[in-house]
């Protein structure tokens, strides 16, 4: 179904690690807290993916008012949320040392900061994967100044490690990952987590897995486990 790809760019929360139902519970909460009431389920219906600075000024023109201090105080209180410990998405670690083992490099992409993704990855025991977190193969949507759907996160990947976008495949779970990816003429395959794979099929996703270690079996590896 895929060409064995020259980079495989990973999303990282919902992809690598199981962040997503503490994110979206701590996102609902706050955005509760400042008068836009909403569950988990609807935030990750709605704002999965977007970047927080999106976020905020979603929710200022919801309650009518600036919100000050809003993404210091989210970002606090994830790490908060965080420090309980963070698994991986079932069989990342197992995809990853694939790929490692065949040849086949990969990156991490994410529209979260850098220090989320280290910390999380670090939890789940990912982050030695990439080199820890100066291995120069984790890039966040802050070092590009525009969070996906804009393809400059992933096209950004794919320049510092020496790939053209044609040769990269993109893993995201949400609609603004399958967007980037395809705005960056890239190959993309989603991974239902908590978006449905009805809403990354719509938003252009060839592939939705049900399970991340599918995704050997589509780029033509043996299957690794059952
Ligand atoms: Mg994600």
């Amino acid at each position: 179904m895929y060409e064995r790809p020259g980079l495989v760019i990973f999303d990282c929360d919902g992809v690598l690690v199981d962040t997503e139902p503490v994110v979206q519970r701590v996102l609902a909460e706050w955005l509760t807290r400042h008068g836009w009431p909403m569950t988990p389920e609807e935030s990750a219906r709605t704002i999965k993916g977007s970047h927080i600075a999106e976020i905020q000024r979603l929710a200022e023109a919801r309650v009518g008012r600036a919100l000050p201090g809003f993404i210091e105080g989210y970002r606090a209180a994830m790490f908060e949320a965080f420090e309980a410990g963070i698994d991986e998405i079932p069989g990342a670690a197992v995809v990853l040392d694939a790929l490692r083992d065949a040849g086949v490099p990969f990156c991490v992409a994410s529209n979260g900061p850098r220090v989320k993704m280290a910390v999380s990855l670090k939890s789940a025991g990912l982050l030695d994967r990439f080199g820890g977190m100066d291995g120069g193969r984790i890039f966040s949507a802050d070092d590009v100044g525009e969070p996906k759907p804009s393809p400059r996160l992933f096209l950004h990947a794919a320049e510092r490690m020496g790939f053209e976008p044609g040769a990269c495949l993109v893993v995201d779970d949400s609609t603004q990952g399958v967007l980037a990816a395809i705005a960056a003429g890239m190959g993309i395959v989603g991974y239902e987590d908590m978006t449905p794979a009805a809403d990354l099929s719509a938003a252009g996703a060839p592939f939705v897995m049900k399970r991340v270690d599918e995704l050997l079996g589509l780029i033509g590896f043996p299957p690794v486990r059952a």
